[in-house]
């Protein structure tokens, strides 16, 4: 089947009570035995079954198992942010004097997340991710693990995927892919050899900006009977499902940044119409991205989807559609902030992937604490707007943009 067939049925496939056709939301925190050696086989790991609401929820389980539908992967542990799916998943993996390589060109949060990895013994050198090459150089003897994003978010520079998919495997690493800008119906990381994958449910997955949430999953493709931070209790089963295992059952266990019954329901709900509303928000996208290029208060338009981005060539052979989310720089007459003010549809606020339209000035908000020297590293102008597009009517988008223009 394909992407929205498949997911739309996917809760149904296995058994609901009264033939429900969502998993309904479970909101038990604990689950009662009648035999204690029942109790005591699932804590072994020798039955399946639920014991405590901090690693696993019926309803929490529907939904990692629709993500693994979409990303072709064996399986996930989803988590109360993308945020703690992505520190949870190098706390369970990593280890004191472990290092890892990132993409310089990444979201502000996971850059100061690995920053606090850094302080913590667990060293990262950033790179400029849309060349393997740049990769290639910052291996240690001690590299785990590579991180990229698929487009980065604000400049929308595109990851050199395929490059450091050979390399990582060439070298035994780790790749672990940020799909969020692109989500599953784009992009699958599996097919550029991503170890895991995580994504920030709160985006274009839930879709409505009404629940957080985020996921990791196992692609299977990574050998990990040769690492070394895996625990043997985790050591069961076949190979490939083992670091998921210790990611779900010790991280989550340690850390507890889990998903909500709720929240897995309104992602669930929001992630059936992914397909159709990629669709929509990425093709208006690139018809106010192609309006604004070249607008004469405009400097500069960042979006892969534009014949004159560095990277548009990848972006074509690899993505679906180029995203949602492009950002310009304006002219040095035009200050941002009036800019945005003056727009009407458009909303300024800091999220993404949401069905209504988005503008942030990002120096002077999200990537302000980091400070000017690492903006400039990371190619964030003081007068950088970036838009995430929703799925208003295209014309009432542009009758927007052209008012507030003028
Ligand atoms: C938002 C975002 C995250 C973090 O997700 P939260 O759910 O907000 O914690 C991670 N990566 C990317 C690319 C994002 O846009």
């Amino acid at each position: 089947m394909r992407f929205t067939s498949k997911i739309v049925h996917s809760d149904r496939r296995d058994p609901i009570e009264h033939g429900s056709i969502h998993k309904p939301i479970h909101t038990a925190v604990t689950y009662a035995y009648d035999d204690a050696r029942d109790l005591a086989a699932v804590f072994q790991g020798k039955k399946s079954g639920y014991t405590y609401g901090r690693q696993v929820n019926p309803t929490v389980t529907a939904l990692q198992d629709k993500i693994t539908l979409m990303e072709e992967g064996i399986a996930t542990a989803a988590f109360g942010t993308g945020m703690a799916a992505i520190g949870t998943t190098l706390f369970a993996l990593l280890r004191r004097g472990d290092h890892f390589i990132s993409s310089s060109y990444l979201f502000g949060n996971t850059n100061s997340l690995f920053n606090t990895f850094a302080t913590q013994g667990i060293e990262v050198t950033f790179v400029d991710a849309t060349s393997s090459d740049a990769v290639a150089a910052a291996i240690q003897p001690n590299t785990k693990l590579v991180f990229v994003e698929t487009i980065a978010n604000p400049r929308t520079q595109v990851s050199d995927l395929v490059g450091i998919g050979d390399l990582c495997r060439e070298h035994n690493l780790i790749y672990f892919v940020d799909n969020t800008m692109t989500t599953p119906y784009l992009f699958r990381p599996k097919d550029v050899g991503a170890s895991l994958v995580i994504n920030s449910l709160t985006k274009y997955i839930g879709g409505h900006a009404n629940a957080l949430g985020g996921a990791v999953t196992e692609t299977g493709l990574f050998d990990w009977s040769g690492f070394t931070n895996l625990y043997d209790n985790y050591k069961k089963g076949d190979v490939s499902g083992w670091a998921i295992q210790q990611i779900k059952k010790k991280g989550l266990r340690d850390l507890g940044a889990s998903l909500g019954p709720e929240a897995a329901h309104h992602i669930s709900v929001g992630s059936d119409t992914l397909a159709l509303r990629m669709d929509r928000i990425c093709g208006t996208a690139q018809r106010l991205a192609e309006y604004l290029d070249g607008h004469e208060k405009v400097r500069k338009v960042y979006y892969p989807g534009l014949s004159g981005h560095p990277e548009h060539d990848r972006s074509a052979s690899l993505f679906r559609h180029h995203g949602g989310i492009f950002s310009i720089e304006l002219v040095d007459d035009v200050d941002c902030f009036d800019f945005i003010n003056k727009l009407d549809l458009v909303i300024c606020s800091s999220n993404l992937g949401d069905t209504r339209s988005l503008a942030i000035p990002v120096a002077h908000s999200i990537y302000f604490e980091m400070g000017a020297e690492r903006r400039a590293s990371m190619g964030i102008d003081d007068s950088l707007v970036r838009f995430s597009i929703g799925i208003e009517e295209l014309d009432d988008l542009l009758t927007d943009f052209e008012q507030a223009l003028a």
